[in-house]
């Protein structure tokens, strides 16, 4: 054990703070063919909370269920111009 004065257990004196964030990954629930290979996970990590986040993608267009499954803006405007899935629930 090394002893001297560098041997010394203290606080730092400017300790580094350890920021939380919230990390949204979202996946469509469609099949779209105007999806891209590389879309999926959309990541929303700006938001310090699960309702920021969130806020962030709605803004975007996302729909956010309450199952926990989503829709992408792509789809979204699918529906919202009155198409339908091919195989509805
Ligand atoms: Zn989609």
């Amino acid at each position: 054990m090394q002893t001297g004065p560098d041997d010394v257990f203290r606080l730092r004196q400017s300790p580094n703070t350890c920021p939380g964030g919230y990390s949204l990954h979202l996946y469509c629930k469609y099949e779209n063919p105007d999806h891209t290979f590389s879309e999926f996970p959309h990541e929303y990590e700006d938001g310090a909370t699960y309702a920021q986040a969130a806020g962030h993608a709605k803004k975007d267009g996302w729909l956010i269920h309450r199952n926990g499954l989503a829709t992408c803006p792509k789809c979204a405007a699918r529906l919202r111009r009155g198409e339908k899935p091919a195989n509805p629930a």
